[in-house]
């Protein structure tokens, strides 16, 4: 039987940290300046406080400048719009990322189209999503872009392989798609309402799971020596590590699909870890197009 590759993404992510801190250090040389990330979380949400914490502890260790902004879950939509007018026009801030979900009194997609588009280091708003589209110079959401950064460093070119993203949101599979279509993929986008899924997945020579269903593709679903990334975060039961405990899955059944894949990414430690490196490299990249220098191709 043979052994699949596993991509290890926090190996990955390490390199682009790495990268992007010896950026920043080159563009403080070079340019006195300092890349800004403003983060800004509404409401006591556990698992968002976690994502928050890393996001600023990363980039200040990436020698970049955090800034927090923590407001209670009341807090009218109108003063969240208008803490972002202000960032937006703060130019030690480079890049603006509002945590989500946000509490339901607040409008989420007035909010996102509120950041200004140079600034949205999430790659949300529409001209972003536009741009992306059409193949000009956009601000890509993380997720996506930390997949086929992988991807292209695991198998290089990607061009004309059959690629099969399961997942259709606006912040992973769409994007997934369109990036994959960029490298020259030929690109299915697979859903709730798509008939025969394993047979769709089997075709796929790069499958992308991002459904949020825990272990949903099995290995019978993978085509021999395909590459799988597994986007999913799911947490589940683990009773065999005693009552009340939980662990962490993807959409993918690993132990399954490693048996079949001929490279897979972990979960943990796959796609999670290159979220938030992707996160300070936009930022990176926000900096120096908003200072009119060269960005670095990272
Ligand atoms: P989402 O907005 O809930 O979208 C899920 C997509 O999966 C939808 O397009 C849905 O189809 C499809 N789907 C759901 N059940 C399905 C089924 N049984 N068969 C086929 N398709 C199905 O989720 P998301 O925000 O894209 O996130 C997906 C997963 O990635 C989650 O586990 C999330 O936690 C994880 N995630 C991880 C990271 C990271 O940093 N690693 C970042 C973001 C998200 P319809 O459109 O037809 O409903």
């Amino acid at each position: 039987m043979q052994e699949s590759t596993i991509i290890d993404g926090k190996k990955f992510a390490a390199d682009l940290r790495q990268r992007v801190a010896e950026e920043v250090t080159r563009l403080d040389a070079l340019h006195n300046l300092t890349p800004g990330l403003a983060v800004v979380l509404v409401g006591d949400d556990p698992a968002s406080q976690v994502y928050v914490r890393s996001k600023e502890k990363q980039t200040v260790d990436a020698g970049m400048q955090s800034f927090e902004h923590r407001l209670g879950r009341d807090t009218p939509e109108q003063d969240l719009l208008f803490l972002i007018d202000q960032l937006n026009g703060d130019d030690t801030v480079h890049g603006i990322l509002v945590q989500l979900p946000l509490p339901d009194h607040i409008d989420e997609s007035k909010v996102l189209a509120a950041i200004h588009p140079d600034k949205d280091v999430d790659g949300f708003h529409v001209n972003n999503v536009g741009r992306l589209w059409t193949g000009t110079d956009a601000m890509v959401p993380c997720t996506p872009y930390g997949c086929i950064l992988m991807l292209k460093q695991t198998l290089g070119d990607l061009s004309g392989k059959r690629a099969v993203v399961l997942g259709r949101s606006n912040i992973v599979g769409k994007p997934m798609a369109a990036l994959l279509l960029a490298e020259n993929c030929t690109v299915t986008i697979a859903h709730s309402r798509t008939h025969d899924l394993e047979t769709r997945c089997r075709e796929a020579d790069i499958l992308v799971a991002a459904v949020g269903r825990p272990e949903m593709v099995k290995g019978s679903w993978v085509k021999p020596g395909a590459t799988v990334i597994d986007v999913g975060i799911n947490r589940i039961d683990a009773p065999e590590k005693g009552e009340g405990k939980t662990r962490l899955v993807g959409d993918v059944d690993f132990a399954d699909a490693s048996k079949v894949a001929g490279a897979i990414t972990p979960v943990p430690g796959g796609v999670g870890p290159m979220t938030i490196a992707c996160l300070l490299r936009n930022t990176l990249v926000a900096a120096c197009r908003q200072n009119h220098i060269p960005a670095p191709e990272i």
